[in-house]
């Protein structure tokens, strides 16, 4: 099974991510944590990345698109993986039709998480404030004005993902405003309806 998660960032994408990797062994690619992990490991791409990702905007096409064709020629993807922060454009969807087409694979099904923008800035406050409160650091880019910047980035470069994805007949719309268990209902709902869960 071949899964994607799309939805503006706060949405939920991860914490479903996590649950649907768990239930169906399938690898969970974050393409946000991928490259947190190129950042913190010093390497040319992560020096690169950081000051495109402190502001917001987005890593490029070719470096994201490269990270992900690396990734899923592991043997850990052979059976399925899903996707969390990729494709966020239109040409990286069509390179991920184009490495998946070499691959004689193919996308079973597009999840878009819908929330709106006001809510995402409520998560946001307050996903800052538990992490301040456990100790922890906050993401570099968990500020509200970077924050608004990445919900501007998503409206110009990763909504038009949506009727993509509707016109190939891959898309199934998702209501991310409820609580998490409910949006996990919903998803399970169209897995299980959609003939992709294994
Ligand atoms: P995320 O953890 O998915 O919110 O991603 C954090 C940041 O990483 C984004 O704001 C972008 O700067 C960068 N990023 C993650 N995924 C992509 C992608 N598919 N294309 C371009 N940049 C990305």
């Amino acid at each position: 099974m071949i899964l994607i998660f799309l939805g503006p960032p706060g949405a939920g994408k991860g914490t479903q991510a996590r649950r649907i990797s768990e239930k169906y062994r399938i690898p969970q690619l974050s393409t946000g944590d991928m490259l947190r992990a190129a950042v913190a490991s010093g390497s040319p791409i992560g020096q690169q990345a950081k000051t495109v990702m402190d502001a917001g905007h987005l890593v490029s096409d070719e470096i994201v698109a490269g990270i992900v064709a690396e990734r899923i020629e592991q043997e850990d993807c052979a059976s399925g993986f899903l996707l969390d922060g990729f494709p966020r454009t239109l040409a990286q969807a069509e390179m991920l039709d184009r490495i998946l087409a070499d691959q004689d694979r193919h996308i079973d099904v597009v999840l878009a998480l819908n929330v709106d923008d006001k809510a995402l800035i409520d998560r946001l406050k307050t996903r800052v404030k538990e992490t301040l409160a456990a100790g922890k650091e906050v993401r570099s880019d968990d500020n509200v004005e970077t924050f608004s910047k990445r919900l501007e980035v998503y409206q110009a470069q990763t909504a038009p993902l949506v009727p993509f994805y509707a016109q190939k007949g891959l898309l199934r719309e998702i209501d991310g405003m409820q609580p998490i268990e409910a949006v996990a209902r919903e998803i399970d709902d169209v897995l299980g309806h959609s003939g992709t869960a294994q």
